[in-house]
């Protein structure tokens, strides 16, 4: 039986790929931070609680990370575990870029030590592209303008120097934002829909946003998940972009979902007080490399993803 690592298993990503793993017959492990304050709410809802072995562990800590190292010695290490927010990071930038740099450092450098047979994943960020020319691809040059993406920049630039110092099979995955019903409530679409669900049942007035005039590529997290996985399968390591090749406005989001829940525009608030200090304007990214080399399959509109979204929290929410 394959063993598989996941770091970050409570996060939306985590959860979507703990159920693939074990579909595909791994024993799987996930590491968490503390069971006394573990959020087990995409496992459950994945009904996946009793189907994974949670093991605590602080990833900034070298001894620790080697000690779970050699007592599971895994074949594959999926490290999903980061502060994740770009916002919260322009409030918070050392815990974010401590945190998102050094796990990653004590992952690669136990897996170096201990077993560099086993093959590690980075979730790396379309954030660390900034702006630049469209669409984005392999090739593009690195230019992080938040704390978050300086972040991911730094761990990607480690995981590339494990695999040709070293020889690990280490590979950035560079995902662009995804969405699914276990996304965090602090994210925009998630956000945007449970606002509207409560104006349209009468339980809020109005939805306040920050700057909607800006584009990003958004996808289906259970579908990104899947190239996380066949990244680790192929004869040699490599870095990825997994996105839609598309980008939409968040304002079109809020029109459809709007539209979709029969509200009207005028119930949208903008406030520039949630208007970031440095923003990305336009970004999206070319999967062909993806789709080619992984032979991973993405073809969904973000529209039809917003649909799902917004029927699965009603549903959830009876
Ligand atoms: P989430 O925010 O849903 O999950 C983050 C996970 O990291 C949680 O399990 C969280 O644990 C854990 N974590 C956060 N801080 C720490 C810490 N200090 N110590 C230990 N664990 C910690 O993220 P997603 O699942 O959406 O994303 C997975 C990864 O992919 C992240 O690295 C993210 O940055 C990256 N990514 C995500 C994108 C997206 O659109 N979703 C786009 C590009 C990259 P806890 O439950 O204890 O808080």
């Amino acid at each position: 039986m394959k063993v598989a690592i996941i770091t970050g298993i409570t996060g939306q990503d985590g959860a979507y790929l703990a159920q693939l793993l074990h579909g595909k017959g791994y024993r799987v492990i996930g590491l968490i931070r503390s069971y006394s304050h573990i959020n087990f709410k995409g496992l459950e809802y994945l009904k996946l609680k009793d189907k994974v072995e949670l093991v605590e562990c602080d990833l900034t800590d070298l001894s620790q990370v080697m000690s779970i190292i050699k007592e599971y010695n895994p074949n594959e290490i999926y490290n999903l575990a980061a502060q994740s927010s770009v916002s919260l990071s322009f409030r918070q930038p050392i815990g974010t870029i401590q945190f998102n740099i050094l796990s990653v450092l004590n992952l690669l450098e136990a897996i170096r030590m201990l077993n560099p047979e086993c093959r590690f994943y980075q979730a790396s960020s379309s954030e660390v592209f900034g702006e630049a020319k469209l669409p984005i691809k392999e090739t593009s040059g690195i230019n992080p303008i938040s704390p978050y993406s300086i972040s991911k920049a730094s761990a990607h630039w480690i995981t590339k120097n494990y695999r040709d110092s070293y020889g690990l099979f280490s590979c950035s995955g560079f995902l662009f934002n995804h969405e699914s019903y276990l996304r965090s409530d602090n994210f925009f679409i998630k956000k945007v829909i449970l606002q509207a669900i409560k104006i349209k049942n009468g339980e809020a007035e109005i939805l306040e946003v920050g700057n909607i005039d800006i584009k990003r590529d958004f996808g289906w997290a259970p579908k990104y998940v899947e190239a996380m996985y066949l990244m680790l399968q192929q004869p040699h390591a490599d870095d990825y972009l997994i996105c839609s090749n598309h980008s939409v406005s968040l304002r079109s989001i809020i029109e459809y979902v709007f539209n979709y829940l029969n509200i009207s525009l005028d119930r949208l608030v903008i406030n520039e007080k949630y208007f970031r200090p440095t923003e990305i304007l336009d970004i999206y990214g070319d999967n062909t490399k993806a789709k080619a080399k992984l032979g991973w399959e993405y073809e969904m509109s973000f529209y039809d993803v917003l649909t799902i979204l917004i029927n699965e929290e009603i549903e959830n929410g009876k």
